[in-house]
């Protein structure tokens, strides 16, 4: 049994404009932004607008729509970068590594030999995200 959604969580607060975000796609559904502490240049994050905890409460549907968003942005940031791969990511409760309680994607554009910084590391400069996201909306 998945435990419940917790309404004041982080990810709800930026779907809701209460605290701010560095993003860089946004449709009906689904919202994309730069993540604060990312593991390589060019991490992003992309959300449904609804309530999911994780992947195992999602409704189908709402996973159809973010997953052709997650595949989008993961090429669009391939390109940006000019990355020889992308990692995507999306972890399910503590045990698994999820530290956010909404549903979320990872995508990491990836270096040949370039390791990933630590997971939820240091905080980036806003600026230096806000390019990122500028960069990765050019190809879009
Ligand atoms: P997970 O739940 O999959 O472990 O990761 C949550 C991710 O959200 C981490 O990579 C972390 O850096 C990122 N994150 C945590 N708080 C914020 C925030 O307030 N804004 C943004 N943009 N990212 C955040």
């Amino acid at each position: 049994m998945t435990a419940a959604y917790e309404p004041d969580n982080i990810f709800a607060k930026i779907i809701a404009g209460e605290i701010p975000s560095v993003k860089l796609y946004e449709d009906e559904d689904t919202l994309a932004f730069m993540d604060v502490m990312p593991q390589a240049p060019g991490h992003l994050l992309v959300i449904p607008k609804s309530r999911a905890r994780n992947l195992l409460d999602a409704d189908p549907a709402v996973l159809g729509k973010l997953i052709a968003v997650v595949q989008m942005l993961a090429k669009a940031a391939k390109t940006a970068f000019a990355a020889d791969g992308v990692y995507v990511a999306q972890f399910n409760e503590p045990a698994a590594g999820q530290t956010v309680f909404h549903l979320h994607f990872h995508v990491v554009p990836r270096m040949d030999g370039v390791p990933l910084k630590p997971h939820a590391g240091g905080m980036a400069d806003v600026e230096m995200l806000k390019e990122q996201a500028e960069r990765i909306k050019a190809v879009l």
